[in-house]
């Protein structure tokens, strides 16, 4: 089955933001984990929109009310960055009752890169500012790449440097520096 055929019968053939059926079309979530299937089935408003949500009448993502509760975590994390993009006190409110584990929060976030771009600011899972010093907490076990070991969920990295790998802080695990990706960090 074609991916557009699955995604229609997940839907049951309606956007999976606001449901409504006009001019569906596949959209790919961008994501940083590839273990994550990324696809959504959207309407032509929705998907034309939903990367920069603040375009259209704020009230057309009223329907996040009901998507956040998808029971697909990809619609979630769409959700979630959209709510999070909108930035008004009701999208806001939602956020704060939605459900999501620290892996999809970190996926969500993850993809919410532009202050990071803009700036040399880094953030973490949670989009708490880190800064020299700081202490964190390793949210996923992360392989690292050429040390040959992986850094264990839970692991307290104390000291952090901030490097200058953009989406990156530096810190010492098992004895060794290395890099690691700030949206699988969380401030301690
Ligand atoms: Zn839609």
């Amino acid at each position: 089955m074609s991916i557009e055929k699955n995604l229609e019968k997940r839907s049951n053939g309606v956007c999976e933001l606001c449901g409504s059926n006009e001019d569906l079309k596949v959209y790919q979530v961008n994501l940083n984990d590839e273990g994550t299937d990324g696809s959504v089935l959207l309407c032509g408003v929705c998907n034309s929109n939903v990367d920069s949500p603040k375009e259209i009448d704020e009230n057309h993502w009223r329907c996040l009310n009901d998507a956040m509760w998808n029971e697909n975590q990809i619609v979630q994390i769409l959700s979630y960055r959209v709510l999070k993009q909108l930035n008004e006190s009701w999208a806001n409110e939602l956020l704060e009752m939605m459900y999501l584990d620290d892996d999809a929060i970190a996926i969500a976030n993850s993809g919410l890169v532009s202050d990071e771009d803009a700036g040399d600011i880094k953030k973490d899972a949670n989009g708490n500012i880190l800064v020299e010093g700081d202490s964190v907490t390793i949210i996923k076990d992360l392989e690292v790449k050429g040390a040959g070991f992986t850094a264990k969920r839970g692991t307290v990295v104390k000291g952090i440097g901030l490097g200058n790998v953009a989406g990156h802080i530096e810190g010492k695990v098992n004895g060794t520096k290395i890099y690691l990706k700030t949206c699988f960090l969380k401030k301690v």
